[in-house]
């Protein structure tokens, strides 16, 4: 069945990668953005297949027709830009969420959220299962994105048990690959465009602490398996790479991946930032006979092939 799909914040990294996929299996996509960090150029190639409406979801949405599902992945994701507007930041993850479940509830569609692995907050419980409740500085520079997100998960559930909304929640854990904005400042595009362009690495604090990277195609597949199973999903599922490297290991490896040998630079560590995160993935596993494949090596090969073809190597 050719089915009927509303993806928010589509124009982005995750949501222009997810609309290919939605496009190659024949759904028929409308896609919401208010290209606050989104990019037309990251739906160029589709634009033609698609339905583009610039919208804040934060405010009532337009009348767009029925749909079969949702992907909630409108906010923004990278400390830098999630704390230029911290208030607009939560709005997004509230008042967008409550938009998008009274249309879900209304037209009895399914809805997915992109949640966060920074709902765990600093972790005092190493790897996260999805039964730890976090540790989350509730009025620091990143709780706009991390209690908005938490209290994005709180309407979800509710509208589940109140209305009976058929919810999907997915914690997304570090995630990479080509079409990352190089100047988001997340530390995969920052260490391989600094790679590239020969200048130092920024490393903030002593680059001990830890992440688990998953490359982007391994991501959209859990999303659209999380979609698509018909078992009734309890809670929320983890969706990331278990495999944890540090910082220090992470510049090495962009480093050989570039061939470019440049030094490090060593910064403060930013406020409230996690020392480390790694997912448990047996409930997506459970649930969706889904691990990811491509390892940290494979997929930094191809993000670094994406930044050397579409980024001016000698700009600032
Ligand atoms: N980081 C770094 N150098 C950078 C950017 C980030 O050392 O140029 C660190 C950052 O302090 C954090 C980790 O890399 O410990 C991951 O940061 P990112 O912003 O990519 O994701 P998040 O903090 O949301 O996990």
């Amino acid at each position: 069945m050719r089915k009927r799909i509303l993806v928010t914040g589509g124009a982005g990294f995750l949501g222009s990668h997810l609309i290919d996929r939605l496009v190659a299996r024949g759904d028929d996509v409308v896609c919401i953005d208010n290209l606050q960090t989104g990019s037309l150029q990251n739906i160029s190639h589709v634009r033609d297949q698609i339905a583009f409406v610039e919208h804040d979801i934060i405010q009532p949405l337009p009348e767009l027709g029925e749909f079969h599902e949702i992907f909630n992945l409108a906010c923004p994701a990278s400390p830098v830009h999630y704390q230029v507007d911290p208030i607009h930041t939560f709005k997004t993850s509230v008042f967008g969420v409550l938009n998008l479940l009274e249309l879900a509830k209304k037209q009895n569609c399914k809805i997915l959220q992109a949640s966060t692995s920074e709902v765990y907050g600093d972790p005092f419980v190493h790897p996260q299962p999805e039964s730890y409740w976090g540790n989350v500085n509730p009025i620091g520079v990143r709780s706009c994105y991390d209690e908005g997100k938490r209290g994005a998960e709180t309407l979800l559930f509710d509208y589940a048990r109140m209305y009976g909304v058929t919810i999907k929640v997915a914690r997304i854990f570090n995630t990479y690959g080509p079409r990352m904005d190089s100047k988001d400042g997340r530390v995969v595009s920052n260490f391989i465009v600094q790679s590239l362009r020969k200048k130092p690495l920024t490393v903030y604090g002593s680059g001990e602490q830890s992440r688990s990277f998953c490359y982007v195609e391994d991501l959209i597949e859990g999303f659209l398996l999380l979609m698509d199973t018909p078992k009734v999903v309890q809670g929320p599922v983890n969706l990331g790479n278990p495999y944890e490297f540090t910082m220090l290991e992470l510049a090495q490896k962009v480093n050989m991946h570039t061939g470019n040998h440049v030094p490090l630079k060593f910064e403060a560590l930013p406020q409230d930032d996690p020392k480390q995160r790694k997912p448990v993935i047996e409930e997506a596993q459970r649930l969706l006979n889904w691990i990811p494949s491509v390892l940290l090596d494979e997929g930094l090969q191809r993000t670094v092939d994406y930044f050397k073809n579409n980024l001016s190597i000698k700009s600032e």
